[in-house]
This record gives C-alpha cells, structure tokens and sequence, in this order.
C-alpha cells in the first residue's frame, strides 16, 4: 500500500512525464494554446516557420494546415476557431490565399483578443488572368480585353526570398505590438533570419542571371513573384489554384511552346499530382523535376527536417539544371 507521500512522488513523476511526452511531440502540425506563451496561430507552413524562428522561446506557434495538405482548398475545423480565439496573433497571407478568414474571424469568440495580421501586407502584388480551367469562350485576338474584370490577385508572394523578407518583417512587427515586453528578441531572431534570407536572395540573382535560359513551364502558376524577382517567365499548365484543369488547347499550346523554346524540363510539385506534368512532358519528349512552391511540407519532408530554406536551396538546383 502507497503512504501519502510516495503517492504524491508518483503523481508528480506521471504528471511530468505526459508532459514531457506531449513535449516531444513537437509545434508541428495542429498543436494546442500554451499558457504563458505568446499563442501564434498561422494558416500555413511558411508564415509558422518565420514566426516560430522569430518567436523563439517566447512564442507557442500553431500551424492549421496539416502536414501534408496544401493550402488552396482547405477549411478551417471548428476546433480552429476554438484555439484561434484563445491565441494572442492570428498571421495569415492574405493576397487572396484563404478566402475563408473573413468568415473565420466573424466565427471567432466574442471576448477573444486575438489580432489578425495579412502577412503580404507591402508586397507587390502580382495581378494575373486567372486560368481556373472554365471555359471563358473565344480564342484569339480580342481576348485578352475582354478579361480584364476577372484579375485576381496573384498569392504566391512567399516564393520569392525578396517578398518573404517583408513578409517576415511583418511577422517580427506584429510580434513586437502583441508583446512589447520582449522586443528585443524578436529584433534579434528576426536579424538572423533577415541574414538568411538576403543570402538566399544574393544568390538567387547571381545563379540565375548566369543561365541562358528563362522559360520555366510549371504545373501550377506558384512562381509568379520568382520569375518576376529573379528574370524568369512562367508557363503554367493549370491556374492559381493547384488543382484547376487545364484546357486541351492549352495544353497542346504548351507542348508546341516546349519543342519551339527547346525546354528540357516540365516542372511538377510534391503536395498535388503530377498527373498533367507527365502528359505534357510525355507529349513534348521532354523530362519532369520538381519546382516546390513551400506551400506544406510533405511527411518525408516534415521527418527530413526540411524548412523553406532546403527547399528553395533544392529550388535553385533544379532551375540551374533545367536552365543551363
Ligand atoms: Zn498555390
């Protein structure tokens, strides 16, 4: 039989280790309010890698989307609403990525203090003619007049290193408004990360504009901001949206365009299927490799500790291969 206190001893040891358990799990996916802590909760995997950088040891950072899922077609659940009320900081990237945060912060609790910042706030954005794969009608010359109250706003700011420099530097300030106490944290940790992503851009420029080739045909129209920052021209096959179906049209266009600019790779990304990415390449004679547009991280990657950087660094590869 247990005296008191050895009881205690043992409650005290189950009680340290579940939470040394729920420790271990680590801040990936959904994670859950830590008292105490700055709770920052963000839609997706690049805003909640800067903010966890930045926050450090004063920030409890929640991702929404899972590991896994990539951003264009998911919902929030209605235990995101419970945890977002309950958060000091809500970052999302705005630039029409999450067409449901308007609904989600009506939803949010009445008495919650929670602050919504639009990440891409600053950015140049990118307005495009939207190719979501309805049929629009009409082919050839006057076309292009006729569309111009169907631009959208182009959400793929966070690829290019140069636009998730300011995207970062919002996060910092945002950080630095809901905690005043521990400025000079985030000024630091920002610093380091700011670093990082100067170098990624020095050597974004210097690699690409040594290549003789700029005309990359992707699968889906994620790179808008890249090619604008570092001299590329984009070709998508699908729209904005990583699962809109191309027009056959479209698709032979491209196909003539692959054989006319001599393209050796059709770009392909890890988190949608790269079903249309192999037709084309197919019909082309051509290869496929990968171009990520850091919109999640796949298992493989979450396990592999992968992070924006790894995968801009493989980025930059693939392009040096395709564009030499
Ligand atoms: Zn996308």
């Amino acid at each position: 039989m247990l005296t008191k206190s050895l009881h205690r001893g043992v409650l005290l040891t189950l009680t340290l280790l579940v939470f040394l358990l729920l420790a271990a799990c680590g801040p990936k996916s959904s994670g859950s309010i830590v008292e105490g802590k700055v709770n920052v909760v963000t839609t997706f995997y690049p805003i909640y890698e800067f903010a966890s950088e930045i926050g450090g040891e004063d920030v409890n950072a929640i991702n929404l989307l899972p590991v896994g899922v990539e951003p264009h077609d998911w919902t929030p659940r209605s235990q995101d609403i419970i945890s977002t009320s309950k958060a000091q900081l809500f970052l999302y990237n705005g630039a029409g990525l999450e067409g449901w945060v308007p609904n989600f912060l009506k939803s949010l609790d009445n008495d919650s203090k929670v602050q919504s910042v639009e990440v891409s706030k600053g950015v140049d954005l990118i307005m495009t003619d939207e190719e979501d794969g309805h049929d629009h009608g009409g082919e050839g010359a006057g076309e292009a007049e006729g569309h111009t109250d169907s631009l959208h706003t182009d959400p793929h700011t966070w690829v290019s290193p140069k636009s998730a420099f300011i995207m970062a530097k919002n996060i910092k300030e945002s950080l630095q408004s809901v905690d005043p106490a521990h400025k000079e944290g985030y000024e630091e940790r920002f610093n380091k990360l700011a670093e990082r992503l100067e170098a990624l851009d020095s050597k974004f420029t210097a690699e690409l504009s040594k290549l003789p080739n700029h005309e990359i045909v992707v699968s889906h129209q994620a790179f808008a901001y890249l090619a604008r920052d570092y001299g590329l021209k984009q070709h998508a096959i699908m729209g904005l949206s990583a699962d809109a179906e191309p027009r056959s049209q479209d698709l032979l266009a491209l196909a003539d365009l692959v054989k006319k600019e001599g393209i050796r790779y059709i770009f392909f990304e890890e988190l949608v299927s790269d079903k249309l990415a192999k037709t084309l390449a197919g019909e082309a004679g051509v290869s496929t490799m990968v171009l990520n547009p850091v919109e999640g991280l796949t298992e493989a990657q979450d396990k592999n500790g992968d992070n924006y950087f790894t995968l801009m660094e493989k980025n930059l590869q693939n392009l040096i291969l395709a564009l030499q």
